[in-house]
């Protein structure tokens, strides 16, 4: 999150596990990862996408924009990664792998 705004980004939690799509700590997820947010934080940030069961019937919420070319944003991508903590490196290869993901980073190509 930057000025308010919440992006989806390609930048997942440490801690997350993403074979199971479950937090690998989360009894205590607040001490691991300071930057994690209570269900009652993420639903007043905006942070779940609208469809999320937390929120899909709440009148007024307002979720992130979908579907946001991430490394589109430029500058503002890497500030954010940085505020995030990523490493240049980090960033490099998923900006890479957000490119052939897109069909656009063939070996050799532009
Ligand atoms: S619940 Fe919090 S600590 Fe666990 S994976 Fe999600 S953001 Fe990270």
């Amino acid at each position: 999150m930057l000025k308010d705004l919440v992006y989806h980004t390609p930048f997942f939690c440490p801690h997350l596990d993403r074979a199971t799509r479950l937090c690998a700590v989360y009894e205590r997820r607040f001490q691991a990862n300071p930057r994690c947010l209570s269900v009652e934080r993420g639903i007043e940030r905006g942070v779940f996408p609208a469809d999320c069961p937390y929120v899909a019937d709440r009148p007024g919420y307002r979720p992130p924009v979908e579907n946001l070319d991430f490394f589109g944003l430029g500058d503002l991508a890497r500030q954010i990664a940085r505020e995030l903590g990523v490493t240049d490196e980090e960033f490099e290869r998923a900006r890479r792998e957000a490119l052939v993901a897109k069909g656009g980073g063939g070996a050799g190509g532009e």
